[in-house]
């Protein structure tokens, strides 16, 4: 049995265990001058030191942090982190003042993704990953999301899902996979016979992931072609997340309330009557604030879907072509200064309940019996993490119990 005990932490800040919504979002715990006490993987005990003295042993391995402020890691519920290829010179065209069209006659946009994911080679795709993966923990991420979705045929389709599942062995991070063959429509076919090919794949997708997702928008998936990819994907295991809202309100707010999502994702353009709906419900209202910096867009109205009642969530949309970050704590400033979030709402939105979008259990909170999913920031003070916006502040991350990143040693990779 490995046990260790964190030492003089300064705060441990914490949602309270249950999915957290509405005003009491914002009621975190916060311990103060604490150590944590860590048995296989799992938060045994928190508390003074004299409150702990009778649990230490001589075996426990103790590290001192030195009146650092602790949290849970975040959970990143949305990604896109498996692709080929780079958009920095698109980007680049962009910032100039290039438009969309332009770029995509030039073949830019998703479609030079798309083909740099076809054309990798699959143990490449993985190591660009695991390099991805790795910048994640430096953001203090400790569960992700990761969505196929740049293959848009079959064999690639497949390539990437099977990169996602290798990751999940390769590394200490929780993954969980997503299937988003609906995530755009190939130029070799009709919208038509493309969905038909998206059920073929069904069966093979479902043995590799968790989830299935749609982009649901105007000139890519109706609410309707929706909703059928994922009621046929829910018969081979798969449960619903929807793309909602980024550009245009085409109701698929309505038909995640219909399947019973487990999220829906985006949420630019505010969902209006559909909110009320929303909010009875425990469907997630994954919110991306990367993609309002990257593409200097509209922030959803984070403060008003607080208010009625929805499960926020937060979380990158990591991507290369809308939200270049894995920057979590970034995140979470834009939360506060752009949607009005508090400091307190945006921790929780990013741990506990992101992994309850996700499905992860025991995750995102720092309570005996959770997993030790935990990161120690650079402050006394956890408000610097928000604060300091930008900033690398994360000093040290702990997945299940083991240190997987330390700043102060020199590193080249996450330890397993
Ligand atoms: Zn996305």
């Amino acid at each position: 049995m490995t046990s260790y005990l964190l030492e003089n932490a300064s705060q441990v800040i914490t949602p309270i265990p249950g999915v957290m919504r509405g005003t009491a979002l914002k009621d975190l715990k916060i311990r103060t001058d604490v150590s944590i006490l860590i048995e296989n993987g799992y938060i045994s005990a928190i508390g003074t030191r004299s409150e702990l003295h009778s649990l230490l042993t001589d075996e426990v391995f103790r590290i001192d942090l030195a009146g650092k402020s602790v949290l849970p890691g975040f959970v990143d519920s949305h990604t896109h982190l498996v692709f080929g290829g780079s958009r920095e010179t698109e980007f680049a065209e962009r910032v100039a003042g290039a438009s969309y069209e332009e770029i995509a006659a030039r073949g830019g946009g998703i479609q030079s993704t798309v083909k740099a994911t076809r054309d990798i080679d699959k143990k490449e795709l993985l190591e660009k990953s695991l390099f991805n993966l790795q910048k994640a923990v430096r953001h203090g991420t400790t569960s992700i999301e990761i969505k196929s979705g740049y293959g848009l045929n079959e064999e690639t389709e497949l390539k990437m899902l099977e990169v996602i599942s290798e990751l999940k062995d390769a590394q200490p991070l929780d993954v969980k996979s997503t299937f988003l063959g609906a995530h755009a429509v190939p130029g070799d076919l009709s919208k038509s016979e493309y969905i038909s090919h998206i059920r073929q794949m069904m069966s093979k997708a479902g043995k590799l992931a968790d989830f299935c997702d749609v982009f649901c928008e105007k000139g890519y998936y109706t609410a309707d072609e929706s909703r059928d990819i994922l009621l046929e994907a829910e018969k081979f295991g798969m449960k619903s997340r929807l793309h909602v809202n980024q550009f245009n309100d085409i109701g698929g707010i309505r038909t995640a309330i219909e399947i019973g999502a487990a999220s829906v994702d985006h949420l630019e353009v505010f969902p209006g009557d559909d909110l009320e709906d929303l909010a009875k419900t425990d469907i997630c209202a994954t919110m991306l604030p990367g993609v309002s910096l990257f593409l200097n867009i509209d922030y959803p109205e984070g403060r008003q879907i607080i208010d009625a009642g929805c499960i926020p969530v937060l979380a990158t949309d990591f991507n290369p072509g809308s939200s270049m970050t894995l920057n979590m704590p970034l995140i979470l400033s834009l939360a506060c200064t752009q949607m009005g979030f508090s400091m307190e709402e945006a921790i929780a939105a990013a741990t506990q309940n992101a992994a309850f979008s996700l499905g992860l259990e025991k995750t995102g909170c720092l309570e005996p019996g959770w997993k030790a999913d935990l990161i120690v920031l650079d402050s006394a003070n956890y408000q610097n993490l928000i604060y300091f916006v930008g900033e690398p502040i994360i000093e040290k991350v702990f997945k299940a119990g083991a240190m997987i990143w330390d700043r102060s040693r020199s590193w080249d990779g996450i330890n397993t």
